[in-house]
């Protein structure tokens, strides 16, 4: 086995290896393949550390790493969650972004370790092979320190929120060239490796029996992503949208039922986390205004950020769960669930609370 294909994965020779290593993924997951942990192990660090780096190389050898590729991606696809593609072709791209950086800023290249990469290489594997040349040096100037790039390459990968010094007016452009130093290519190559790992993800065509066998995996790593991708710019409250769970405390707040402090937490900080403020929180709950007011304070700090409402695990727990039909294992949040909802919605029928009228002019619902 080649072992860049471990180290680098994503490239196309990689996936072609795994191809025609007529390896099963299936077989792979049946049989409890030591591929399958770091697969997970994978996916797991990409949404807690940022890295796809395992905790402890030593317990993996080439092979697995290869193979955790394809499996990772069978996972995050299972997880059928905008926020984990994301996280996971990040943390793809920052890891490759990592050892590709040490390996082209090694002297010796890849003459000595088969694993690593040289530049020629890398560019190739993104078609930039042509598009890439380096500046003569002006005296003084270490070699290789410029480039130029092509601007169709350039503007592919280069993000509008990287700031103004990326942007195309502030750069100079000759002759359909940008001037970029060599650590700015590096950057738009990370780029070029996370639009490269989230293609095509999530997919769809996962077996049911494939999927049955990853449940417990899906479990945790779904556990795992409630907990740190709790959405925080939901901008429209629309009731008719909430789970199950937050309509019932919702209904029992207006009916002037004392929520015990479990049930007002869940209830005050998922309204919290639609971005209402603690007046509107009182106008649509119609709870009491110094109460409201004195939990909205502990609920966001001094820097406006927002203590995350509990999961639905933890709303399990506080016996506030009744996981209709099941819909837990599609969104393990109650924002991550009223978000999907919105999403599913058709737009005609979404009208934020505060365009209802609901409340009257005391902030008490209609
Ligand atoms: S599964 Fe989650 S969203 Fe659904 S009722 Fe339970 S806590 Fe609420």
């Amino acid at each position: 086995m080649n072992p860049r294909h471990a180290r680098y994965p994503f490239f196309a020779a990689a996936r072609e290896a795994v191809g025609e290593s007529g390896v099963d993924l299936a077989a792979l997951v049946a049989d409890g393949d030591p591929a399958v942990e770091r697969g997970r192990e994978r996916i797991e660090r990409a949404l807690t550390e940022g890295t796809v780096e395992a905790a402890d190389p030593r317990e993996w050898d080439a092979r697995d790493d290869l193979l955790s590729y394809p499996i990772a991606r069978i996972l995050v696809s299972l997880l059928d969650s905008r926020a984990a593609v994301e996280k996971y072709a990040e943390a793809e791209a920052r890891t490759a972004y990592r050892r590709f950086t040490e390996d082209l800023e090694r002297d010796d290249g890849a003459r000595r370790d088969p694993s690593r990469i040289d530049r020629d290489a890398l560019l190739r594997e993104f078609d930039l092979a042509d598009a890439v040349r380096a500046e003569d040096p002006k005296p003084g100037q270490p070699a290789g320190k410029w480039l130029w790039l092509g601007v169709g390459a350039y503007l592919s990968y280069v993000d509008a929120d990287w700031g103004d010094d990326w942007r195309l007016v502030n750069r100079e452009l000759v002759g359909g060239e940008v001037r970029i130093e060599r650590e700015e290519l590096y950057r738009l190559l990370r780029e070029a490796v996370g639009d490269r790992v989230a293609e095509g993800l999530p997919f769809e065509g996962v077996s049911d029996d494939l999927a049955a066998e990853l449940e417990a995996e899906i479990a945790d790593l779904r556990d795992l992503l409630a907990d740190r991708s709790v959405r925080s710019d939901i901008e429209v409250v629309d009731p008719t949208y909430f789970p199950p769970c937050l309509s019932a405390l919702l209904d029992r707040a207006r009916d002037g039922e004392e929520l015990g402090p479990h049930a007002r937490f869940s209830l005050l900080s998922f309204l919290a986390g639609l971005n209402l403020d603690a007046e509107e929180a009182v106008a649509i709950t119609g709870l009491d205004p110094d109460l409201v007011v004195e939990r909205f304070g502990y609920l966001r700090d001094e820097s406006g950020a927002q203590y995350p409402p509990p999961s639905c695990r933890t709303l399990g727990t506080y016996g506030l769960c009744d996981n209709e039909h099941n819909h837990r294992s599609v969104a393990p949040h109650p924002l991550e669930y009223y978000s999907r909802k919105l999403r599913e919605a058709d737009p005609d029928d979404v009208t934020d609370w505060r365009d209802r009228g609901d409340a009257d002019a005391d902030g008490t619902p209609a």
